[in-house]
């Protein structure tokens, strides 16, 4: 069983993608938990403040850190040997590999997601590692967060149907992106199946695959 938390001011954007199809069903096999920590009731005084401007001044506001850390701390609570994942564009880019190792391994996470132009970077010294699902600044953490979520929890092994499905997948062999696939009709608009596909030659199958496998960047 996989724990997964995350601190985040917008614990509802999660409900629609954590479930419904794969990550429900995960759920519901007992291959995951998720656990929402919703920062505002972390928050500071009667307007449950989460939020402040910037020392040496600029554009925007922070995550304050005392209802991020406490947030933080509560979760460490329930899961003590979690790994704590800060949401970043400043961050190492996540990977399948990476995604691979951490379905594999047996931590739960603790997704920290910033808003607003982000957080005192005090939090730092709670995170293990910081990560970044691209190079392009997003509103929140929380859709990277959930993109993470997803790549690590299918892959959590009895989640996906067929077992072999991941293991053919783009980026499994850590450089080549998946084959172009078709299903019926054999003739769409004009389109056609390419014919070594309906041929049933195994060998020429695979290489055909093997040759339109695209490499990645
Ligand atoms: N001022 C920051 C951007 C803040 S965006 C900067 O210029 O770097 C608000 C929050 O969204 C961030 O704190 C982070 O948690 C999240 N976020 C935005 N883009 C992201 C990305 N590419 N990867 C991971 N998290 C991201």
């Amino acid at each position: 069983m996989k724990k997964i938390q995350v601190v985040t001011l917008f614990p509802e954007m999660f409900e629609g993608v954590l479930n419904n199809s794969m990550m429900w069903k995960a759920q519901n096999k007992g291959a995951t938990e998720f656990t929402m920590i919703n920062l505002r009731e972390y928050g500071l005084g009667p307007r449950r403040t989460v939020d402040d401007t910037p020392y040496g001044g600029g554009d925007g506001m922070l995550l304050k850190p005392e209802p991020l850390f406490a947030a933080v701390e509560q979760a460490k609570r329930n899961d003590p040997t979690a790994k704590v994942l800060l949401m970043t564009p400043r961050g190492q880019r996540w990977k399948q590999a990476t995604a691979q190792a951490y379905a594999d391994s047996d931590n739960g996470y603790i997704f920290i997601c910033g808003r607003y132009e982000g957080y005192d970077e005090r939090i730092v010294s709670l995170v293990d590692q910081q990560v970044s699902v691209g190079d392009y600044v997003l509103t929140g953490g929380e859709l990277p967060a959930m993109t993470i979520i997803d790549s690590i929890v299918r892959l959590i092994p009895g989640v996906l149907g067929g077992e072999a499905s991941a293991e053919i997948e783009s980026f499994s062999d850590g450089e080549t992106l998946e084959f172009p696939q078709y299903t019926r009709p054999e003739d769409f608009r004009g389109m056609k199946v390419p014919e070594v596909l309906l041929s049933g030659n195994h060998a020429a199958i695979a290489r055909w695959r093997a040759e339109n496998s695209f490499k990645a960047e």
